[in-house]
């Protein structure tokens, strides 16, 4: 039961664990709880998107995940993600609802709450954003009015979405400036964010990328954001799940706000999470509500404190350490394959690629990974270069590769992308294609993410 193991874990709440301890024995004593056998439920009522569902897990089995942004979040978290705390209503925050019945969903939030601030040492957190751009709306909202000026990476150099694209809140309602990474080394020109900063005074300057494989300098950022009396966002929605399992420097002595998500390396639910000082506390929770959110969806703040407790254990330092390696290992690996790895290697779980050594686009490349199960993600990369490719090694870490298989999966990727691979093709495929998936498969069936689901599914 998810709930005795998330409250055994809280040293920090002893009455909240006790009361969470007897609720768990309230319902063990049933002979079976009522979201348990959940998937075959589905399966007799709704075979169809029953199907959809079975066949999405043996999608994410059978081929090579690499998306930078993805995980395997741990069954402990799936089964907060499919109970019963879907159902409840819990406006405001615990102690402090506008629906009654909350006292549990309060203390799975208190517990949430308590496990952030401990796991990233942060004087204040918030876990109800519905998602890492909600985070990031929230913390503007909290800072910021319309038309103030922000300072944050231009998109085309690795800014996201919420840090100025037009298309996007932020580009709308706040006046962006951009600055970006040098052209010789790939890496964040610091004299540049300085001199973009005293020359247009913004309000805010935010850190944090979504395909910059190296640590922003957050002191640095903090003593640019001092120098003209700016706050300083950290958008670390990407290196969060480094950051606690001590793999990454942290934001959080740095930042006035820091902005996260709870599903890449962290490996937890979907979701977004706020950390700040204690002063700005009351400001950030009236930001996510009763400003940019209604209630909070308290089966995914339930599975956030399941994955805090995961994150606080000796498994998970060892987890995001061997992250950085599998990604270092892969970036050489790469590199020895002929792909040219921005800023020469990585620092964190991801990094970005140009293909254009081997004569192809990133589309393209991306298809013929694809073909023989390797799934990544197309990306753009700076000063007008033409797209690449963004791939991480938080999901093949979480199914227990190691550096072996990352020079094993670059083999294969270089044999993908070449069209090299033994065994032919079948129609449109690329020669080669049909003994690459082959071997890919051979590979992931070594590691299963999950149990293996029935075949009669
Ligand atoms: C992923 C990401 C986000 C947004 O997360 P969503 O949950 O997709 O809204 C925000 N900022 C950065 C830097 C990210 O990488």
């Amino acid at each position: 039961m998810p709930a005795t193991r998330a409250s055994t874990r809280d040293p920090g709440a002893p009455a909240a664990a006790e009361a969470a301890t007897e609720a768990t024995a309230e319902a063990a004593g049933r002979p079976r709880p009522v979201w348990e056998g959940g998937f075959e439920a589905l399966l007799r009522q709704d075979p169809e998107l029953a199907g959809i569902l079975a066949g999405e897990a043996r999608r994410q089995a059978d081929g090579l995940q690499l998306s930078a942004a993805e995980n395997f979040t741990s069954p402990a978290v799936l089964a907060a993600l499919g109970s019963p705390l879907a159902n409840k209503y819990a406006e405001g925050y615990p102690g402090a609802r506008h629906h009654g019945g909350c006292e549990l969903v309060d203390l799975a939030e208190r517990i949430a709450v308590d496990r952030a601030k401990a796991l990233f040492g942060a004087e204040h957190a918030n876990v109800q954003p519905h998602s890492g751009s909600s985070a990031v709306l929230a913390a503007y909202a909290a800072l910021l009015c319309p038309g103030d000026t922000v300072l944050a990476m231009a998109l085309p150099q690795g800014g996201h979405l919420t840090h100025g694209s037009p298309a996007n809140f932020s580009g709308r309602w706040f006046d962006f400036v951009g600055y970006g990474v040098r052209r010789d080394t790939g890496l964040i020109d610091y004299d540049q964010v300085r001199a973009l900063a005293r020359a247009h005074r913004p309000k805010a300057v935010v850190c944090g990328s979504v395909s910059y494989p190296r640590h922003p300098d957050y002191a640095a950022f903090r003593d640019i954001a001092d120098e003209v009396g700016a706050y300083l966002v950290a958008d670390a929605a990407h290196p969060i799940g480094l950051i606690a399992g001590g793999a990454a420097p942290s934001p959080v002595p740095y930042a006035d706000v820091v902005c996260a998500t709870t599903h890449k390396v962290l490996r937890g639910p979907r979701g977004g999470l706020l950390l700040c000082r204690a002063g700005l506390a009351s400001r950030i929770d009236r930001a996510v509500f009763p400003f940019t959110q209604g209630g909070g969806q308290m089966h995914t703040v339930a599975a956030k404190a399941v994955a805090f407790g995961e994150a606080a254990g000796p498994a998970f330092t060892a987890y995001a350490h061997q992250v950085v390696a599998n990604a270092r290992t892969l970036a050489a690996a790469l590199a020895a394959e002929g792909l040219t790895v921005t800023t020469g290697g990585t620092d964190t779980h991801m990094m970005t690629v140009d293909v254009s050594g081997l004569v192809l686009d990133a589309l393209t490349a991306r298809g013929r990974l694809a073909a023989c199960g390797v799934v990544l993600d197309t990306c753009g990369l700076p000063h007008g270069a033409a797209p690449g490719l963004r791939l991480g090694a938080a999901a093949v870490t979480t199914q227990g590769m190691r550096e072996p298989e990352m020079a094993r999966i670059a083999v294969l990727m270089g044999a993908a992308l070449r069209g090299e691979g033994p065994g032919g093709a079948g129609a449109g495929e690329t020669r080669g294609t049909r003994g690459t998936r082959a071997a890919v498969a051979e590979l992931v069936a070594a590691f299963p993410p999950y149990p293996p689901y029935p075949d009669h599914i």
